[in-house]
C-alpha cells in the first residue's frame, strides 16, 4: 500500500514554469510541444488572437479556417489542432478567451482559459502560453490556470501498476512587456500548489484519510516548512473538555483530533489570522443516518484541507502575517457508541448543546475549534466548512456563502474571492432565526427548523464567537456545493475535490500583509 505521503508527493509533482519574454521561443523541448493560442469573437465570428506574433500568416489563416469547423458552442472550451508540417510546434491548443460570466474580469477569464487549455493538452512535454497579457496579475493567473487545469488526482493503484503517465511538463508563459518577474512565478506556483494539495486530500478515500492519518499528514507537511504543529488526540480532547469533537467522533473506530498549525513570520507580524476548517473525514450522518447521497461524503473535510493548504502557502511565501490553522477532525458514523439525538453535550467554552440532529455535526466540531482559536486573541477568524446542504440548495455549486460579523471583512473577502475565482455571496445573520436554536434542556440546540438552515448553522457558530473574551472580526464560509465537482470538468476545475476556498484565505493573508 502506497503511503498517503507518497500519493500527495505524486500529486505535488509540478511542471517547471518559465517566463518567456523574448522571441527565441526558449529551448526546444524533447517531446510534443504545444502552443496555446486564444480565440475571441469578433462580430460574432471566432478569430485567433496572437498578440506576440508567434504565428506566421499561413498558419494563422489555417487556424482561422479550422475554427469554422469547430463545435458551434466553442466558448469556454479548448481544442487541439495539429500543426502544419514545418511548424516549430507539434500542435496548437485553441482556448476561448470570451466568457459568458459577467463577473469574470480579464484575470479570471485568463485563468479559466489557461485551465481549459492545460486540461485539453494531455500527453505533452511542453506548453507555451501565448495569451494576451497586460499585467503581472494576468501572468500569475495564466500560471495558476495552467497548473490547476493540468492537475489530476493520481488515484490508488497496485504496486507496479503503470497508472501515472505524469511526465515533466514545461510551461512557458510569454509575458510581453508586463512587469512579471520570478516573484510572480513563485506566488502563482505556491497558490496553485495549495489548491492541488487540498484537492488531493479531498479525493483520498475515507478508509485511508481519517482523523489520525490526516493529522499525521498535516504534521509532516507543516513540519517540512518548519511550522509548529500541535495535535490533540481523543484523550487530550476529553481531558480538556472538547465535547463537540468527542461527541461527534465517539461512534467511530477512528478517534477525533484537533490539529493546530502555527505560522509565525520572521518579520514582525502585521496581524494574526486564525483559519478554522471543518474536517469530517466521512459524514454518514451518525444515528441520523443519511438516507441518500452518501457518495462523496469523504469531501466533508474540504474546509480542513483548505486551511492546511492556506497556512502552508503563507509560510512558503514568508508573508509578514501570523496564521494559525485549526483542523477539527472527526468521523461521523453510526454505531452503539455514537452520540444520540437528544444527547446534551458540553462544548469547550462550557456551553451545553442539545444534539437534535447528529447529522448537524460540523457546527459542533467547529464551535470547539473556534473557541480554542479565539482564546489566542487573533485579529480575524475565518472558518470554512462544507456545512449545510441548504447552502447548495440556495446558491448552487459555483458560489459559496459568506457570513460575517464585520462589514469591512465581508467586503474584502468577497472581492478577494471573486479575484481568486472562488466566488462567494454574502448571506445575513438574521437574529430572529436564532430563536429556533433555543433549547428547553440545554443552553442551545444544534439545529433549528429547515427554513434558513444555512443561516441558523452560522448563527450557532456566532454564538461561540460572540462569547469570546476578545470578540474577533469573524467570517464564515459555507462551501458545501462548490467543494466538489460531480458533473464535468470546466476551466481549471477537475471532477472531484475542487480545493475551493484555500486561495481566498491565502489572498486574505496577502491582503493583510499589504
Ligand atoms: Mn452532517
Ligand atoms: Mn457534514
Amino acid at each position: 500500500m502506497t503511503s498517503l505521503l507518497d500519493i500527495l508527493a505524486e500529486a505535488d509533482r509540478l511542471p517547471t514554469v518559465t517566463l518567456d519574454g523574448g522571441d527565441d521561443g526558449g529551448e526546444q523541448p524533447t517531446g510534443p510541444w504545444g502552443l496555446v493560442i486564444g480565440v475571441r469573437a469578433e462580430s460574432g465570428r471566432p478569430v485567433v488572437v496572437d498578440p506576440h506574433a508567434r504565428l506566421d500568416p499561413a498558419t494563422r489563416e489555417a487556424l482561422t479556417g479550422s475554427l469554422e469547423t469547430l463545435a458551434e458552442d466553442w466558448k469556454g472550451v479548448a481544442v487541439i489542432v495539429a500543426a502544419p508540417a514545418g511548424s516549430l510546434y507539434d500542435f496548437f491548443t485553441l482556448t476561448a478567451l470570451d466568457d459568458a460570466d459577467p463577473a469574470a474580469d480579464a484575470t479570471v477569464r485568463l485563468r479559466r482559459a489557461a485551465g481549459s487549455a492545460a486540461r485539453a493538452s494531455t500527453r505533452v512535454a511542453a506548453l507555451t502560453f501565448a495569451l494576451p497579457v497586460d499585467s503581472a496579475a494576468e501572468v500569475r493567473a495564466i500560471i495558476e490556470g495552467a497548473l490547476l487545469g493540468g492537475y489530476s488526482y493520481p488515484g490508488i493503484h497496485r504496486p507496479g501498476a503503470d497508472a501515472s503517465t505524469l511526465r515533466t511538463v514545461q510551461i512557458d508563459v510569454i509575458v510581453g512587456s508586463t512587469q512579471a518577474d520570478d516573484a510572480d512565478v513563485t506566488a502563482a506556483i505556491v497558490a496553485a500548489r495549495s489548491t492541488r494539495l487540498a484537492r488531493t486530500l479531498i479525493d483520498l478515500p475515507p478508509n485511508l484519510l481519517y482523523p489520525s492519518s490526516f493529522a499525521k499528514v498535516a504534521e509532516e507537511l507543516a513540519g517540512a516548512e518548519g511550522l509548529d504543529v500541535h495535535i490533540r488526540d481523543a484523550d487530550a480532547l476529553r481531558a480538556e473538555g472538547f465535547g463537540g469533537l468527542i461527541g461527534v467522533g465517539q461512534g467511530s473506530e477512528h478517534e477525533p483530533a484537533l490539529v493546530r498549525v502555527d505560522y509565525v513570520p520572521e518579520a514582525p507580524a502585521r496581524a494574526h489570522l486564525a483559519f478554522v476548517g471543518k474536517g469530517i473525514t466521512y459524514d454518514a450522518g451518525g444515528i441520523n443516518l443519511k438516507l441518500s447521497e452518501q457518495d462523496y461524503m469523504n469531501f466533508d473535510m474540504s474546509g480542513a484541507a483548505a486551511v492546511l493548504a492556506a497556512v502552508l502557502a503563507c509560510a512558503r511565501l514568508r508573508l509578514p502575517v501570523r496564521v494559525t490553522a485549526w483542523m477539527a477532525l472527526a468521523e461521523n458514523v453510526p454505531s452503539g457508541t455514537s452520540q444520540r439525538p437528544s444527547d446534551v453535550i458540553t462544548l469547550f467554552d462550557g456551553t451545553t448543546v442539545e444534539v437534535r440532529d447528529t447529522d448537524a455535526e460540523g457546527r459542533l466540531v467547529l464551535a470547539d475549534a473556534i473557541v480554542a482559536a479565539t482564546a489566542e486573541h487573533p485579529d480575524i477568524v475565518v472558518d470554512i466548512a462544507t456545512l449545510t446542504g441548504a447552502q447548495q440548495i440556495g446558491l448552487g455549486d459555483r458560489v459559496s456563502a459568506l457570513m460575517a460579523n464585520d462589514d469591512n471583512l465581508a467586503h474584502d473577502l468577497a472581492g478577494l474571492a471573486t479575484s481568486a475565482d472562488e466566488r462567494v455571496w454574502r448571506m445575513p445573520l438574521t437574529v430572529d432565526l436564532a430563536e429556533g436554536l433555543r433549547s428547553r434542556v440545554a443552553d442551545i440546540a444544534n439545529k433549528a427548523d429547515r427554513p434558513g438552515g444555512m443561516l441558523t448553522a452560522a448563527l450557532f457558530l456566532e454564538h461561540f464567537v460572540s462569547r469570546a473574551e476578545h470578540v474577533p472580526r469573524w467570517a464564515h464560509l459555507d462551501i458545501c456545493g462548490p467543494a466538489i465537482n460531480r458533473k464535468k470538468p470546466y476551466g481549471f476545475t477537475p471532477l472531484g475535490g475542487t480545493g475551493v476556498g484555500g486561495r481566498t484565505l491565502l489572498a486574505l493573508a496577502q491582503h493583510v500583509s499589504g
